[in-house]
């Protein structure tokens, strides 16, 4: 596989299949926000739209300064990207090459392996144990060519995390030449006192952390492509030094600048996760579905033949996410949706599942 292939547009879907209203699609296949974008970042988009003839501030001052101040540490900390997948690629161009490798799970995010490989490096896939990060199976797959561990922290497309305790243990025992980078693209979505702590390690000088996350996820900003990485100010510098002077645009920095303000939007996202969670899993138990239990927004499905489960879904109109590329051929990811996408969702795999 050297194609990321993506979550499929609701626009392709309609056209393959011949839907003449867009409306009778929903897509529950990219873990996007399903409340649409915070409304304060609209507002701040709009606003932006009539300066578009100048460039960007390419040192996105404000938007460092806001993150700085949210996260509790320094704007020198912050490098921010055109979406976190900007800064896994800044990660490899930097760090890695021929001769040099990278530890991740081996049902973590595929896009490290696909970035790894493209930098001819070396990728050690390290077996999860019940569909979650084996650290310590990780610390023992160490070598001297090992550059980048990767943690993807809740880990996509498992939907499981590892608590703050684990990562303590993990990461004193880490050589400090290795970068262990924490993949946070979700975060934001867990309760405020489950989501572990990472910051600390970059707040302690910590030189060999870096974290990622994204306005793509939390803040319903997918679309404008714009994420940052959190790290030792050194390593920053290293990243700074090879990204595209523009790389990230002004409208995304304005809106980002904006939804980190929007608390309330945060919330009821929150909100609507976990009471898409209750929902989805009571469903799922009541169909005898197994489904490994969530931390982020989706949920892995073991419907048995994902793929064929996955197109009869889509003539129901609601893309899901086969699995087959990470070695689950038995399994769709569906994400939490509204309450109405989640029950046209159980209605559809009902009807699919039953024929
Ligand atoms: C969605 C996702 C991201 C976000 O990528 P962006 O480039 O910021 O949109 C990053 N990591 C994981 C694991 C994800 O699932």
């Amino acid at each position: 596989m050297r194609f990321y292939e993506p979550g499929k547009p609701i626009e392709e879907v309609a056209r393959e299949l011949g839907f003449d209203c867009l409306d009778d699609i929903i897509k529950v296949a990219s873990n996007e926000n399903a409340l649409g974008p915070s409304p304060l970042a609209l507002k701040a988009i709009k606003n932006s739209a009539k300066n578009m003839h100048r460039y960007p501030d390419g040192d996105a001052y404000y938007l460092k300064r806001a993150l700085a101040e949210k996260l509790d540490v320094t704007p020198s900390q912050i490098l921010p990207v055109n979406g976190s997948n900007e800064a896994i690629v800044l990660l490899a161009h930097v760090f890695l090459g021929p001769g040099k490798g990278i530890i991740m799970a081996d049902r973590a995010f595929v896009v490290y392996k696909l970035i790894a490989l493209s930098y001819q490096s070396n990728v050690t896939a390290v077996v999860m144990k019940d569909f979650t990060h084996d650290l310590d199976a990780m610390l023992e797959a160490i070598t001297d060519e090992t550059r980048i561990i990767f943690i993807c922290n809740p880990n996509n497309p498992t939907s499981t995390m590892v608590d703050s305790k684990a990562i303590d243990r993990f990461m004193k025992n880490v050589p400090d030449n290795v970068i262990v980078c924490f993949d946070e693209a979700y975060i934001e979505l867990m309760p405020v006192e489950k989501q572990p702590d990472t910051l600390k390690y970059v707040r302690d000088n910590n030189k060999n952390v870096v974290i990622l996350r994204t306005f793509s996820k939390s803040y319903g900003l997918a679309g404008l492509r714009i994420g940052y990485a959190i790290a030792h100010e050194d390593c920053i510098n290293l990243l700074n030094r090879v990204r595209q002077p523009f790389n990230v645009n002004a409208m995304a920095m304005s809106a980002a600048v904006a939804a980190l303000d929007d608390d309330k939007y945060v919330e009821r996202t929150r909100k609507l996760v976990s009471r898409g969670i209750v929902y989805m899993t009571a469903q799922l138990k009541e169909m005898g579905l197994d489904y490994v239990p969530p931390s982020a927004n989706f949920i892995l499905v073991k419907t048995g033949k994902g793929r064929e489960v996955f197109s009869a879904l889509q003539k129901e109109g609601v893309i899901v996410r086969p699995m087959d590329i990470y070695g689950l051929p038995d399994y769709v990811r569906i994400t939490i949706g509204t309450s109405s996408e989640n029950k046209k969702t159980i209605n559809a795999m009902k009807s699919v599942l039953h024929k």
